[in-house]
């Protein structure tokens, strides 16, 4: 196995591709020396294709709970009894306090993200001042995530100075029924084309602990990589009660971590984004992820759930010799 690792390594460090076939292999590790290698070699195709340089972004829920769609690993559906706390959308007083708060805490990019099936042209206006004051008056580069967009919608934000718009796939196509019936992976698929044909940078990327197979996980990797995204979250299920994957076991450390490397070498440039679940679920293995591959991070908490202090993630990533 260390030799096909090698081999497929040069060949992504060369600029050529891995194969299906190759990556299948490689998600079907169960150990850990020839998970470390992997790991090892997908660090050296980070560093060459994007140095030594990581992205801190913080969110802002900037609108909470009660959305009308039903996505099974998710605490502010409507559908679900979860007793999370709904709140209208933030004026961009509000929002714009927030970036202060996350820039002072070392964060880089800011994203707003409302939990919603798609955006309304009543909040559009708000959003679009929080944007530009996040840029202006912050100095952090505003992102957004607001579920389905319209092109003029798009085109208010862009002129408002948002150049990156998340919207995750989640999952494989093939896993994607199981998750969510209100809207289909292909509705997803065709945001993320709107996006490009905006000339916006695409954030997309998944969950891992949605019930997938791994080659499902790959399947999701291969389509982010036809995508060309610029930036891809993975994150870890954190089982939320009173959803319907409250009771899904999320896989464990070693498989997370081989999942990132499978990644970076499915994607050798974009920044690889380790987002919500991973202290719940990594523990002691953070600073791993940083060793297979990831080189973006979310620090400050999540949307409904708390992170971890964001001065041990500056100092894990000052430790692994990354520079903000
Ligand atoms: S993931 Fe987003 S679209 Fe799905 S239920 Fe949660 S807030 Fe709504």
């Amino acid at each position: 196995m260390i030799e096909t690792i090698q081999t497929v390594s040069q060949r992504v460090l060369g600029g050529g591709k891995i194969t299906m076939d190759e990556a299948s292999k490689f998600i079907e590790m169960d150990n850990w020396p020839d998970v470390l290698h992997l790991a090892s070699e997908a660090t050296r195709i980070r560093e060459k294709f994007t140095g030594k340089q990581v992205d801190l972004c913080a969110l802002v829920n900037a609108k909470a709970g009660n959305c009308a769609e039903n996505c099974g690993y998710c605490s502010q559906s409507a559908h679900f009894n979860t007793e999370i706390s709904s709140y209208p959308l933030m004026n961009p007083d509000q929002i714009v306090e927030r970036a202060r708060q996350a820039k002072e805490f070392g964060a880089t990019r800011f994203c707003i993200v409302t939990a919603q099936r798609g955006l309304s042209d009543n909040d559009l206006p708000t959003l679009c001042e929080a944007v530009r004051r996040v840029k202006a008056e912050v100095g952090l580069e505003p992102e957004c995530s607001l579920g389905f967009v319209t092109d003029h919608q798009l085109e208010q934000l862009k002129a408002a100075g948002m150049t990156r718009y998340n919207h995750n796939l989640e999952t494989a196509e093939t896993n994607f029924p199981n998750i969510c019936t209100t809207h289909s992976y292909q509705d997803r698929l065709a945001t993320l084309r709107q996006l490009r044909k905006h000339g916006l940078e695409i954030c997309s990327g998944g969950i891992l602990g949605l019930g997938e197979s791994r080659q499902e996980r790959l399947a999701l990797a291969f389509e982010l990589s036809e995508l060309d995204v610029e930036c891809a979250p993975i994150n870890v299920l954190n089982p939320r009660p009173g959803t319907p994957l409250a009771e899904n076991t999320p896989p464990d450390p070693m498989e997370v971590i081989k999942t990132i490397a499978v990644f970076r070498f499915i994607l050798p440039k974009a920044k690889l984004e380790l987002g919500g679940g991973r202290e719940v679920n990594l523990r002691d293995f953070q600073s791993m992820a940083f060793l297979a591959g990831a080189n973006s991070l979310i620090i400050g908490g999540y949307l409904t759930t708390n992170g971890r202090q964001p001065a041990h993630d500056t100092q894990l990533l000052k430790d692994l010799g990354f520079t903000v």
